[in-house]
């Protein structure tokens, strides 16, 4: 019987739990595929400037860069924040809105201290997620939405950045920050960005 050597397609992040998420995923349309982090290249692979002005132009940027690097199909993802209140802040700026790149608690005490004359009504948001696919014959983008609204003050000690202000539509009265990481998984931008490009996949592989 013939043996097929594994697809390996790269994915451009370190982040580890992505990285299980994509495989989940993606492996029902995607068998005999090796999803392997960019990371494993080290210094070897220099991260493009994330200079795009929306999600979708920063998955490209960076699937795109892994894609030319590797010659491999590459996937990365982009994603953040929407504030109604805030016409759309922090956006594509979400990850270092407080000044300081990851920094999650300045990010989170400004969101608090933007939002403090804003009631309970106006306080919509959602987090959205783009997941591009590069190859040689394929470029397209997973979109996905987290509805929800942004709460007082920070509850739950799960999940990550603006996770324990965020209360999804989905999960009345909890944070995101309180879900495990299962019901996160299960609700989350990501996911829902994911299905997407599953869905495209099947159609087209
Ligand atoms: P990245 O695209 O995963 O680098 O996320 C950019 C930024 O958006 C993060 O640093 C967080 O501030 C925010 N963000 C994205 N996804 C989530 C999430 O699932 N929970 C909380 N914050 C998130």
């Amino acid at each position: 019987m013939e043996n097929k050597e594994p697809q390996i397609v790269m994915v451009a992040t370190g982040n580890a739990h992505k990285i299980v998420e994509i495989r989940e995923i993606l492996s029902d349309v995607m068998p005999n595929t090796e999803f392997r982090s960019i990371k494993e290249l080290g210094d070897a692979y220099i991260e493009p400037e994330e200079n795009g002005l929306t999600f979708e132009e920063n998955a490209f940027i960076k699937a795109e860069a892994a894609h030319a690097f590797t010659g491999l199909p590459a996937i990365a993802d982009d994603s953040g924040l929407v504030v109604d209140a805030l016409n759309g802040e922090p956006g594509v700026f979400s990850a270092r809105w407080a000044g300081v790149h990851g920094d999650d608690a300045a990010n989170n005490r400004k969101l608090i201290e933007k939002l403090e004359d804003i009631s309970e009504d106006d306080r919509s948001a959602r987090f959205v997620s783009c997941v591009a696919f590069v190859s040689d014959e394929i470029r397209f983008c997973g979109i996905g939405y987290c509805e929800g609204s942004i709460g007082f003050e920070e509850r739950g000690n799960n999940g990550f950045g603006y996770d324990p202000l965020f209360l999804p539509d989905d999960t009345p009265g909890k944070t995101m920050a309180e879900l495990t990481p299962q019901e996160k998984n299960a609700i989350s931008h990501r996911r829902h960005a994911l299905d997407a490009l599953a869905d495209e996949l099947r159609e087209i592989l």
